[in-house]
């Protein structure tokens, strides 16, 4: 007989490890996908994700009472992957399997990160999804459909020592309109206060992997989104095309520069840390102030309402007063 411990339906649920945020986050080495396999049975139970939608471009595994995200995932997927091979110009045959998460607790249980609306695990041809993020506005699924589909088609079409993180998410974030998986932890834009005081990352430092806290990770985000961006202004998205060919063809990101764009990537590199710098900047400054200045207004406005209150209180207590008199 020996010593039999009862377990729990508690202690089944958390039978998989928690899985390394820090090499997801870097979106390099993926050893998540080692744990995989054991997540999902981890995750089975609580989100009952036994239903698969299958169509020729996409797998979609989904609770059974998520069968119309499925079907509205699987309606929007074949024109997603026909503008990312338009726009990367890439050949890539990617059927990514998505996993639409109903909650954030499934989208943990799945290796979701606090912060993060998404990811990608580009071996396993895998999107994971947090839904309770996502529902709305509509657009936004089709938005993060097309970010994670865009690090899958990179990842297929170039080797993974040719592929600089800074460069993987840029791209994907140039491709998917500006956003990305990552929330960031303040709601201001980090990039032009970070850029005046000199304290931008190196590219280097971001090719591997990205930082662990949440401001570091945020300004890496920035950064790779503003430097993909300066790229396609300074070059033109045909450039950023030949690029992202010469580096499937086997060429390494130095390498790729200087055949594709004719110019060294460290020199490209201190030009766009110039122009946050330069003429304008002051309005990019602005830009990441938005936020700032919403908040401002917002604060105004209660102030004011806060005065129109006082004002209608003493309005008020002087016709009480008036009543009184007679
Ligand atoms: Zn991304």
């Amino acid at each position: 007989m020996g010593h039999y411990i009862q377990t729990g339906a508690a202690s089944k649920r958390v039978a998989g490890p928690r899985p390394d945020h820090a090499a997801r986050a870097s979106g390099t080495r993926f050893r998540l996908l080692a744990l995989l396999p054991v997540l999902w049975l981890a995750a089975a139970a609580p989100l009952r994700a036994d239903a698969v939608l299958q169509t020729p471009h996409v797998r979609i595994v989904h609770a059974p009472e998520s069968k119309h995200r499925a079907e509205r995932i699987a309606a929007m997927t074949p024109a997603i992957i026909a503008d990312l091979q338009r726009q990367l110009g890439l050949s890539f045959t990617i059927r990514p399997t998505v996993v639409p998460a109903p909650n954030r607790e499934a989208f943990y249980q799945l290796g979701g990160r606090p912060w993060f609306t998404a990811f990608a695990v580009p071996r396993k041809q895998l999107v994971v999804l947090d839904m309770s993020r996502l529902d709305r506005p509509a657009g936004d699924i089709y938005t993060t459909l097309k970010h994670e589909y865009a690090h899958l088609a990179l990842h297929q079409a170039i080797a993974r020592r040719r592929l600089p993180r800074w460069l993987d998410e840029g791209t994907a974030q140039w491709a998917s309109d500006g956003l990305s998986e990552y929330l960031p932890t303040t709601q201001r834009a980090l990039l032009p206060q970070a850029a005046a005081a000199g304290r931008l990352f190196d590219l280097d430092d971001l090719a591997e992997t990205f930082p662990e806290d949440g401001q570091g990770l945020q300004l890496a985000y920035e950064q790779s989104r503003s430097f993909v961006n300066y790229l396609v202004r300074r070059f033109g998205d045909d450039a950023l095309r030949l690029l992202l060919q010469s580096l499937s063809a086997g060429a390494s990101p130095r390498e790729a520069f200087e055949v594709s764009l004719d110019i060294r990537l460290a020199d490209v590199e201190a030009e766009w840390r110039e122009s946050l710098r330069g003429p304008g900047s002051w309005l990019a400054g602005l830009a990441g102030q938005v936020y700032g200045l919403l908040f401002f207004a917002a604060a105004l406005a209660t102030v004011g309402a806060y005065w129109r209150f006082r004002q209608r209180k003493r309005l008020y207590r002087a016709g009480e007063d008036e009543e009184d008199e007679p």
